[in-house]
């Protein structure tokens, strides 16, 4: 198909999430970014990358020089998850598989729920955390991170977000992360800090 916009620069979101291509689209093109983005779903055959890394950021790097190597496209990828203060920053870098198998949110929530049954408000300090980077087909690179601080609820509140949304009560609010409309989390979010911290550079490395 031709491209009807070939002075825009582009990139590829080392995701196959189209919820997050819609929020990193939307979070990128309000931080003044003109690029035509595109999925890691637009490249089915490239396998999903091992995330072998103990940092958000080792992690978020590789998702990103290995979809740059494949596709020999800038490529952008993010790694997050929550880190609970009383639990010397756990999950962390397994939030997504925290009960066992992979994805499973809601045992995820319940296990941690129950971990920390007997902690009181004052010491259930917590932050959404999330590196998000750049990676150039010659290697060159970018990486960042953005947090959310917050308390942990002793119950899950609100129908909105994913994963640990409806127990993580940001500093300053009444409402959970569940409760907060998508622009609302997206304006003070881990995810959303992250990526508008990498924009300059994403608008100084593509040209
Ligand atoms: P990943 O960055 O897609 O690998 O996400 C890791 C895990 O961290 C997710 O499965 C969620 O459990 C958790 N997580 C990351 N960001 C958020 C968020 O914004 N809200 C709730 N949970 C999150």
């Amino acid at each position: 198909m031709t491209d009807t916009s070939p002075a825009k620069p582009r990139l590829v979101l080392a995701t196959r999430n189209a919820h997050k291509v819609t929020e990193l689209r939307a979070i990128l093109g309000a931080a003044g970014l003109n690029a035509d983005l595109t999925g890691a779903d637009a490249y089915p055959d490239i396998p999903d990358v091992r995330e072998t890394g103990v940092t958000f950021a080792e992690n978020a790097l590789l998702k990103a020089h290995t979809l740059a190597r494949e596709t020999g496209l800038p490529a952008v990828a993010d790694d997050s998850g929550l880190c609970v203060d009383v639990l010397g920053g756990a999950p962390g870098i397994f939030s997504a598989r925290w009960a066992g198998r992979h994805g499973d949110d809601k045992a995820n929530l319940d296990l941690l729920l129950a971990q920390l049954a007997d902690i009181d408000d004052a010491h259930r300090g917590a932050h959404f955390a999330c590196a998000a980077a750049l990676a150039l087909p010659d290697g060159t690179e970018r990486v960042v991170e953005g947090r959310l601080r917050g308390t942990l609820r002793h119950t899950p509140v609100g129908a909105g977000g994913f994963g640990y949304d409806p127990i993580l009560q940001p500093d300053g609010e009444t409402r959970t992360c569940a409760e907060l409309a998508p622009e609302e989390k997206n304006a003070i979010s881990h995810r959303g800090r992250a990526f508008r911290a990498l924009a300059p550079a994403i608008r100084e490395l593509l040209g």
